[in-house]
Formats: C-alpha cells, sequence, structure tokens
C-alpha cells in the first residue's frame, strides 16, 4: 500500500497556506458559528497562486520525472487553472499550451482581454480560444493541442481540467488535510466543518480523502457545488475521493455521509453569479476586507453564509472555509450589477 509520501511533489507553494478567523463576518451572521479562512488564493508566489498550483505540486513532478516539456490543458476562457498552469510552466521552464473554451454565457464587454486570461498571455502562454460549451471531461479540441505539440516535436504532459481527473489529482488536497491538522494543533483548535467550493471535485475529494486518514467521525467537508451539473460531479468527487484514498493507504471504504455536494448556491449556471452570489461577495469584502469571485468562491460563500442562517451548520460549530482563489476573475465581471456596474442594475 502507498501512502502519500511516496509521491514527489515540486514545491511551488509558500509554504502551509495562511489560516485565520474571520471575527467580523462571524458576527454579522449572528456570533453563533466561528469562522476561519485557509487561504489558497495566497498560497504561492506564482500567478496569483490558488488551488490549482497545489495540485500541481504532484503532476508537475510526474511531468518532469517523465521527461515531458509542455504541459497541454484545459477550461473556460476566465479559467484560473489554465492561469495556474501557464504560470507553473514558466517558473520550471517548461512551456504550457492551454484550450480554453466558451463555457460560461457570460459576455462582458473585455471578457475575453482581462484577467486570467490577459495573465496567461503576459506569461507566454499559448491559449487557444475555441467554441466549445461547459464539460468537465474529456474534449477533441484537447486531444488536437496534445498532437500539435507531439507534431512539432515537444513531448507534452496532458493535464486534465482542473488538474481533477487525473491519478495525481487529489493528492495536492490529501495533502492540505495533513496540513490543516498540523495548523489545529497550532493554534489550539479543531474545525469540525470544512466548506469548500466544487466544480471538477479533486480539491473536495482530495480533501476527503485526507481527513479519512484521520478516521475520526466528527469532522465533516461540505462540497458547494458551483458547476450547475450536480451529478457529473458527485460522480466526479466520488471516484476522485475513491481512488485517491486508495493511493494514500486510507486502508478502508469511504462512507456515504463523507462524501456532502450540497446544491442551490450554483446561480443561472456555472460562471454566471446570481443574486445570493453578489450578496456573499460583498458581505465578506464588506467585513473582512477578503475578496472573493462569482465563478466560484463567491458561490461557496454563499453557501457557508445560507447554511449558517438555514441552521444546516449549527450554532456553536466551527467552520473553516477554504478559500480557493480566483479574484483574477473579478475584472472579468465589471459589468455586472455589484460588481462594478452600479447596483441598482442588479435584477437577478
Ligand atoms: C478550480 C477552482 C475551484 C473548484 O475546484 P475543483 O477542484 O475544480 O472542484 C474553486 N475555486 C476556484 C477559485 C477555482 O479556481
Amino acid at each position: 500500500m502507498t501512502s502519500l509520501d511516496d509521491f514527489r511533489r515540486e514545491p511551488l507553494l509558500f509554504g502551509p497556506s495562511p489560516v485565520h478567523p474571520l471575527p467580523r463576518l462571524s458576527e454579522a451572521l449572528g456570533g453563533q458559528v466561528e469562522i476561519w479562512a485557509k487561504r489558497e488564493d495566497c498560497n504561492s508566489g506564482i500567478a496569483f497562486g490558488g488551488n490549482k498550483v497545489r495540485k500541481l505540486e504532484y503532476l508537475v513532478a510526474d511531468a518532469i520525472d517523465t521527461g515531458c516539456d509542455t504541459l497541454v490543458s484545459i477550461g473556460g476562457i476566465q479559467s484560473n487553472h489554465t492561469r495556474q498552469v501557464t504560470g507553473v510552466a514558466c517558473k520550471l521552464g517548461l512551456k504550457a499550451v492551454t484550450v480554453q473554451e466558451g463555457w460560461v454565457d457570460y459576455n462582458d464587454m473585455c471578457y475575453d482581454r482581462v484577467g486570467n486570461i490577459q495573465l496567461t498571455r503576459i506569461m507566454g502562454g499559448d491559449p487557444r480560444i475555441d467554441p466549445a460549451g461547459f464539460d468537465i471531461g474529456y474534449r477533441d479540441s484537447w486531444t488536437r493541442a496534445l498532437d500539435s505539440v507531439r507534431e512539432s516535436g515537444g513531448t507534452p504532459y496532458a493535464i486534465p481540467a482542473g488538474a481533477s481527473d487525473h491519478p495525481l489529482g487529489g493528492l495536492g488536497f490529501a495533502n492540505w488535510a495533513r496540513e490543516v491538522a498540523a495548523q489545529e494543533v497550532e493554534h489550539d483548535t479543531f474545525f469540525d466543518t470544512v466548506v469548500v467550493c466544487t466544480v471538477t471535485g479533486s480539491t473536495h475529494a482530495g480533501m476527503i480523502a485526507g481527513f479519512a486518514l484521520e478516521d475520526r467521525d466528527d469532522r465533516r467537508v461540505i462540497g458547494i457545488d458551483a458547476s450547475g451539473t450536480l451529478e457529473q460531479t458527485i460522480d466526479q468527487v466520488t471516484r476522485i475521493a475513491t481512488q485517491t484514498a486508495d493511493r494514500i493507504g486510507v486502508g478502508r471504504s469511504l462512507r456515504d455521509d463523507e462524501i456532502t455536494v450540497v446544491p442551490g448556491y450554483e446561480g443561472p449556471a456555472y460562471g454566471v453569479p446570481d443574486r445570493g452570489t453578489v450578496e456573499a461577495i460583498q458581505l465578506v469584502a464588506r467585513t473582512e476586507g477578503v475578496l472573493t469571485d462569482p465563478v466560484y468562491e463567491g458561490k461557496s460563500m454563499a453557501g457557508l453564509i445560507g447554511m449558517i442562517r438555514s441552521g444546516e451548520i449549527e450554532p456553536g460549530s466551527r467552520v473553516l472555509y477554504a478559500h480557493l482563489g480566483g479574484q483574477p476573475a473579478l475584472p472579468a465581471y465589471a459589468g455586472f450589477p455589484g460588481l462594478g456596474a452600479p447596483e441598482r442594475e442588479l435584477s437577478h
């Protein structure tokens, strides 16, 4: 049986990502639930960091060890993931080719110019715009990108959407779970509830597998769906959690209650916020100065807020909110009411 330490990790982070309390947000939600954040949005000096850099520590180690020279991946036009893949390639002297599809039915003035795609271009990446719609699975455009690298004499390393559906995809956040346990000792606390955004699934799945190693039943991980394709995300989280648990030596099957994906906060579609998303973004910004994005973290923040207000997260709980990054997408939503455009236009 293998364990997490059997997999090589290319260090790309500053170290353990910071954890800190959010007392004014807690107070604004009634003061009965203690909320902390763990900050993957400031986990690395590479291209603003984020959850994908943490996953890539394991994938790029494999890319280097297998003699690959070009990272090939896929995402939407405003993908945080492809920006992080490109940044990591720059840092390690590799190349990156990223297929960028029209996943989001939203068209701000500069949607295909600012934010993540802008950063990717500044870093000298090779973003290839493709009109296909949202799908977290495998795509033809992606196969074509891999072929084109081979045709020009390169050796591609294939990284699926979100670095998720890959044998090493769950390891980064299995390691995160271990980091949390060490930080709890340091802060003399215990987080009974972890709230995380889930779309391509390996962030949430990695946490499930990592915490399963502790084998205790008083900690729950709540995944807030932001994909709007719930069944597909549940399948993917379950599959990756199971496979990761196996790889890191959990040595038992996962219980159903360890896999929790909560719908209701996804808004009208993937990548499109609603009033609840915008209110959540504003509340955490106005109480804590902490910024979140309208595609992912604003939705998981809306989930956290909604579940505290409804009592699904009970008074007395101590919650760790996993902030996974994503703020570079904010300029691409400057025309959205409440996110740049005057708030009175908010009609959703
Ligand atoms: C990719 C991403 C997520 C979702 O993580 P998955 O591992 O794809 O489920 C959440 N938040 C941000 C900011 C992301 O970039």
